[in-house]
């Protein structure tokens, strides 16, 4: 029998498949064991993270006044690490011509009908100055697996001619990376791009259910494709982001494999994943959702998100525009830090009508940036498009003992709120501005130390007086 070991380099050591299952006969038998489930949560109120076990043992819990004290629990991990700040950014799709053959995604090799287009550096150019119109700073590139179409040459061109565009006041001043499994050798040529996060969605943990949704292609290698954060890893790239499709397999599978790769990460590496993704499988062309019966009710997934907030309490968690505006802004007090606004999932969406059934996945929350920003305001978040951390190395083990110590509050409140007036200055409709400037008045208070409360005021000064890129 193979066994658990998380600093193995084996997949089939760090995801052991028997521990999954070990794993879920455990949390269903305790499903109703109180002395455990309190044990457990006293021990996650001391915000040093839960290991898988002791997680799912949450996440299996069938007691309802303990379950509200789950969610009461990630509410109040959530503020003390990251307060009410959520961090924005947006997908930028540069190429959906694909060799692979996932079954869940319209972008898999043998769909005819939909169209295939890659963008040119100029129309890259377009994309970006439409995104930097609407007050993106950060973006997430993502793009098919093509080695004709789509090499590491045109990825790192693209992100040279991202980083190099100026329009009116705006720049994307983090490029986050989401391509497929690749090499050392272009993990290195990545990070000597400076990209941000290195993201690569698991999709699935199950390794047989995996291989039955990628039968072709490259990313039919479960290993290989399983150990590519440790190649991104070894090439240099220290902020890693981890994400599973919920619905491919059980969600019980995943939510332990996804904090058994957490686990992997932090024992191998001395730093776990900088961020953790949640999406859930969405209707696109050619996918009948109903061909995967994994689906996961609003309910269970927001428990499932308060579960990996108090198990990965200083790891940011993301969540697009996948899901509705109702479920985000119940997800966003129990543990997600980032999301997207204004997304496009098409190949050239930002400045195009783009054919129908084009889009990867169809999205729930279609505002703009700009609404979702007030939204955000009104929901008493504080929207924040801030970048600073990479351009001041800030990354990997540095970042992570910086969270641990929950000392972000000083440097990640004020730049929330110098970018946030950056945008108010720059992007804002007359009702957005008005309430960005009341926010600002309210929580420039509540950065901890007075000396970077007044280094923030003179830095909202500058701003107003036209400067831009101020950070701590
Ligand atoms: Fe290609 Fe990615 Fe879609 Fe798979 S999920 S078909 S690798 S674009
Ligand atoms: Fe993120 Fe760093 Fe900015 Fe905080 S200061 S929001 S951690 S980039």
């Amino acid at each position: 029998m193979v066994k658990y070991d998380p600093k193995s380099s084996d997949p089939a050591e760090f995801i052991n498949n028997e521990e999954i299952l070990e794993t879920i006969d455990y949390g269903r038998a305790n499903a109703h064991n109180r002395a455990l489930i309190i044990d457990i949560l006293e021990k996650a109120k001391k915000a040093k993270g839960l290991s898988h076990k002791e997680a799912f043992v949450l996440l299996s819990c069938a007691e309802d006044d303990l379950n509200k004290e789950i969610l009461k629990t990630a509410k109040e991990l959530k503020l003390k690490f990251y307060a009410n700040r959520i961090v924005l950014f947006a997908p930028l799709y540069l190429s959906n011509y694909c060799v692979n053959g996932c079954t869940y995604c319209p972008y898999h090799g043998q769909n005819k009908h939909i169209p295939r287009k890659k963008l040119t550096q100029d129309e890259i150019r377009e994309q970006v100055i439409a995104l930097q119109d609407m007050g993106h700073k950060r973006l997430a590139l993502e793009t098919g697996e093509d080695p004709i179409n789509n090499p590491i040459e045109y990825i790192l061109e693209s992100i040279d001619t991202i980083y190099n565009i100026h329009h009116k006041n705006g720049s994307i001043r983090r490029v986050n990376v989401n391509i497929a499994a690749t090499t050392i050798e272009n993990y290195k040529k990545l990070h000597d791009a400076e990209i941000g996060t290195y993201i690569l969605f698991q999709e699935t943990y199950n390794k047989e259910k995996y291989e039955n949704l990628h039968a072709y292609g490259p990313k039919s290698d479960y290993n290989y494709h399983t150990t590519a954060h440790d190649r991104a890893m070894e090439g240099g790239i220290d902020d890693l982001g981890l994400g599973v499709l919920y619905g491919l397999d059980s969600y019980e599978y995943e939510f332990i494999g996804q904090l058994m790769h957490a686990e992997h990460l932090e024992a191998k590496y001395n730093v776990g994943p900088h961020t953790i993704s949640v999406p859930r499988i969405q209707p696109a062309d050619d996918i009948d959702p109903d061909e995967f019966d994994n689906s996961l009710s609003d309910d269970m997934f927001e428990k499932l998100v308060a579960c990996i907030r108090i198990a990965a309490p200083y790891t940011g968690m993301i969540v697009s525009t996948r899901e509705s505006e109702k479920v985000r802004g119940k997800l966003l007090e129990l543990g997600i830090s980032q999301i997207s606004g204004g997304s496009k999932t098409a190949v050239g969406g930002y400045t195009e009508n783009v054919t129908k059934g084009s889009d990867q996945f169809e999205l729930s929350d279609n505002r703009t940036l700009d609404e979702v920003v007030d939204w955000l305001i009104e929901k008493n978040h504080i929207p924040s498009f801030c970048t600073a951390c990479y351009r001041k190395g800030r990354t990997g083990e540095v970042f992570m003992g910086m969270v641990k110590k929950q000392g972000i509050g000083n440097i990640c409140h004020p730049n929330a709120l110098t970018t946030l007036e950056e945008y108010a200055i720059d992007y804002a409709s007359p009702k957005t501005k008005s309430d960005i400037e009341n926010l600002i008045d309210k929580e420039i208070n509540n950065i901890p130390s007075k000396d970077v409360q007044e280094e923030t005021r003179k830095n909202l000064i500058a701003v107003k007086n036209g400067q831009r890129d101020l950070y701590i």
